[in-house]
């Protein structure tokens, strides 16, 4: 596959282009706003093209663009390549509001094209992995979860997400998306209802939250608990889900490589499952995603679960706003 980058970040120099060359694809160019920025960061990655002009990008000839801008850039840009025609692969969240995002993917099935979110986290060999043991039943019927995604933000990424509302900072675009879809997919069930705190106690700035704590009631009834934080040097990210007939639990796998343990209790038994493969999470995704344009199957994650993650995005920021729950069926369906 021919890709066509559109944003010179963080997120496509360390994981999603070493990805891409792995799988032997190869990264045509890549679109910054800026030119200096666009030809050095061309040249330290080996890039052979770069431009700063959306409409050229697009035009490339390309397979598909990978799109990890900011956030409130990622609709302009994906509408752009849909009407190109070319794949689009888009960083989450996919925009800053529901009604955008679901107007990109409205737009890219007009279009024809494969459209996918790269909500990473489904597609370790971990969660992978959790997901088959919840659905052959071994744990019985999910009354609960709980997620700890609490971390430390990277020295490197202390920028927008810090302090720019106008770019989607905050700890719940950025985070609680991912959780979002990590809980939908180990659980085949969709998020219902929303409520939250949230808070902005030390690195946030302008009341940009940075540490969140969620809960969600799923459509199969079970209740869920998030924690995100970029304030967290020294702790460890975990994933519990409880059954009638057992407990998943899952440590240090919430990260972006392919590490972590799973062990299962139920009454006959308290062991550690070892996953199928350790495959990076990132040359998984765009795996499916090129099978997907060659018409196998379906991406990882699709338009449809990126409008999912970002919906309850947003119902958590209201509901910490409005303090109170929100009925997040209501809110999606609402944005028009
Ligand atoms: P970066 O801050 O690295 O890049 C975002 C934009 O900032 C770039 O498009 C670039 O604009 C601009 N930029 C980058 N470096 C500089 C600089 N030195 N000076 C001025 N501007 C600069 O963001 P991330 O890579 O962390 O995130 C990008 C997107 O990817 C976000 O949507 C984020 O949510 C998502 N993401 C997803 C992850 C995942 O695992 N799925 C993980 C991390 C991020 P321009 O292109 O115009 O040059």
């Amino acid at each position: 596959m021919k890709w066509a980058l559109i944003g010179a970040s963080d997120i496509a120099a360390t994981r999603l282009i070493p990805a891409m060359r792995e799988l032997g694809h190869e990264v045509y160019g890549v679109m910054s706003s800026n030119a200096d920025r666009a030809k050095s960061y061309a040249a330290k990655n080996g890039i052979p093209n770069f431009t700063v002009s959306l409409d050229e990008a697009v035009n490339w000839p390309v397979d598909a663009v990978y799109i990890s801008t900011t956030n409130e850039l990622h609709a302009r840009q994906a509408i752009a390549a849909a009407r190109a025609k070319k794949h689009v692969l888009c960083e989450k969240p996919l925009a800053l509001d529901i009604a955008t995002a679901k107007n990109m993917v409205e737009i890219s099935v007009e279009c024809g094209i494969v459209f996918a979110t790269n909500h990473h986290l489904r597609c370790a060999g971990t969660h992978r992995k959790i997901r088959e043991i919840v659905s052959t039943g071994e744990i019985g019927t999910v009354y609960s979860a709980r997620i700890n995604h609490a971390v430390s933000l990277p020295d490197r990424l202390r920028g927008w997400r810090l302090d720019s509302a106008e770019k989607g900072a905050g700890v719940v675009l950025d985070i609680v998306v991912h959780d979002v879809d990590t809980i939908r997919a180990a659980l085949g069930a969709d998020i219902v209802e929303a409520t939250s705190l949230v808070s902005s106690q030390s690195l946030g700035k302008n009341g940009i939250e940075d540490s969140s704590m969620c809960l969600f009631r799923m459509s199969n009834g079970a209740l869920v608990s998030t924690h995100e934080s970029f304030l967290v040097p020294h702790g460890v990210t975990s994933f519990e889900i409880n059954g009638s007939a057992g407990s998943i639990i899952a440590t240090n796998i919430m990260g972006q490589d392919p590490v972590g343990e799973i062990r299962v209790r139920t009454d006959t038994s308290d062991h550690i499952i070892e996953p199928d493969d350790r495959e990076n999470l990132y040359v998984y995704s765009l795996r499916k995603f090129e099978a997907a344009t060659k018409g196998n199957g379906s991406p990882a994650a699709d338009g449809e679960d990126g409008i999912a993650s970002l919906s309850s995005a947003v119902a958590i920021l209201e509901s910490a706003r409005q303090k109170k729950t929100i009925d997040v069926v209501a809110l999606t369906n609402g944005a028009k």
